[in-house]
């Protein structure tokens, strides 16, 4: 007989975390960190020593505390003992952290499957941030379509749209029945089609039941929802306005969604202006044109895209003040200096965590500054209200412009309707009762209890 076990996920927007036994084959489906992992016990610089993470998480069940899972040299002052992996293999849905990010604790013996271009994004990651670790693995990547068997369980990975390109949900064909995983998934985007056909074929599956997230379940939609169309139109008003001021336009927007840089690169064609990233999403970029399906620009070789060097170490632009994966994008330099100088050439990002690079841009008064992520849920978010202090500093004009990653509560009840599970297993949300409305058989997943299909 099949089962689940929900040890991620439940109550909270990611840190999916699902486990699918059946008969003796045993899979995740992703292994994510919760966004607010052990806020009870941790805070500020009070955090698990980074010698013995896992240790510490363990110590307030953080992490589920079963045999056979963890690296061995991760086990020491645990209290837990190293066996040879229990579990046969992880299926990850995309590279976004809430999915992804708990795979640096697991027994590297296990195989991590992951689509093409999931794996190109954590490899970027991996080697342009000091935090992120994924660990050893042997990876298998796969491609939309293909069928996966392990022991009695067949996993066949679909493509699906979301805010950052590779993600996949999974039809899963077990002994107990078949069963659907949506990861994260929109119905609004501009690869919609691929969610299309995700919903086609979790239908004629007749699944016997469907792990179903659930980001924008709520009450009410706090947040104006806007497509990528939408977003583009709105950019290229900002840029209209500014071309006719002759200001400076600054953006920000999630670091890995591709569809919004797109977005941002069209705008800026559209009115003559390079498009200005950091070197990070350059060196991204330059891994992800390895995958054509992507079809995004070449940072190397597109004249519309400039890479903005910020002043390090000698404070001279020197190669030698840079990583080495920084050098490779100097002859596309654009430095503050430029951009104070010319205002106008240029649509330039500039991240929340990177605004003291704004005293040296200087951008005149009543220059432009779009804000492209969804804004905070609350007016005590002291981010935004820091961000807006700077905003009024530097006198620029703010716009809020963004298209969510998740399906409204319309399209994800119109969508569970036409998949119509047998039961509904809703994760990913911080409203899972809202879905007893949604199915008559919705279980609302309760942490490390076991569900048979
Ligand atoms: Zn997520
Ligand atoms: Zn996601």
């Amino acid at each position: 007989m099949a089962s689940l076990r929900f040890f991620g996920g439940v109550n909270e927007i990611g840190g999916n975390k699902i486990l699918l036994e059946d008969g003796d084959a045993r899979v995740w489906l992703d292994f994510g960190e919760p966004f607010e992992i052990g806020s009870e016990y941790y805070t500020g610089w009070l955090q698990p020593r980074s010698n013995n993470v896992l240790g510490d998480l363990l110590e307030f069940d953080l992490l589920p505390r079963l045999r056979g899972l963890f690296a061995e040299r991760l086990l020491r002052n645990t209290g837990m003992d190293y066996c040879e992996p229990e579990f046969d293999a992880v299926f990850i849905t995309h590279a976004h952290f809430d999915h992804v990010n708990h795979l640096g604790f697991l027994d590297p013996e296990i195989p991590v499957y992951t689509g093409t271009g999931t794996k190109l994004f954590m490899e970027a990651m991996e080697r342009t941030s000091n935090y992120t670790d994924y660990g050893e693995h042997e990876y298998r990547c796969f491609r939309t379509g293909e069928k996966i068997r392990v022991g009695d369980l067949e996993l066949e990975p679909i493509h699906v749209d979301h805010s950052i390109p590779g993600a996949y949900g999974y039809i899963i064909h077990t002994s107990g029945g078949s069963l659907v995983y949506t990861g994260d998934m929109r119905a609004h985007g501009p690869k919609q089609e691929m969610t299309e056909e995700f919903l086609e074929a979790a239908s004629e599956a007749e699944p016997d039941a469907m792990i179903s997230e659930g980001t924008r379940m709520a009450p009410r939609e706090r947040r104006r929802n806007l497509s990528e169309a939408q977003v583009l139109e709105g950019v290229e008003r900002v840029c209209a306005q500014a071309d006719r001021d002759g200001k400076a336009i600054v953006y920000t927007h999630g670091p890995r969604d591709m569809d919004r840089l797109r977005t941002f690169y069209e705008a800026a064609g559209g009115c003559g202006r390079q498009l200005v990233i950091n070197p990070k999403t350059a060196h991204l970029l330059l891994r992800l044109v390895e995958d054509e399906h992507l079809d995004l620009p070449d940072p190397q070789r597109d004249d519309r895209i400039a890479v903005y060097y910020r002043r390090k170490r000698s404070c001279e632009y020197q190669e030698t003040d840079y990583y080495v994966w920084e050098r490779e994008f100097m002859d596309r330099m654009v430095t503050a200096e430029e951009v104070r100088r010319r205002p106008t050439d240029y649509l330039i990002n500039v991240g929340f965590y990177s605004f003291t690079e704004l005293i040296d841009i200087r951008p005149e008064m009543g220059s432009h500054f779009v804000y492209s992520m969804s804004e905070p849920f609350n007016e005590e978010d002291l981010e935004a209200q820091v961000m807006h202090n700077w905003l009024r500093h530097f006198w620029l004009r703010y716009h809020q412009l963004h298209a969510s990653g998740h399906m409204s509560r319309e399209e994800l009840e119109e969508a569970i309707g036409r998949v119509n599970p047998g039961k509904l297993f809703p994760v990913h949300t911080e409203n899972p009762q809202m879905f007893t409305r949604v199915h008559e058989r919705a279980v609302l997943p309760v942490l490390g209890k076991i569900y048979e299909l």
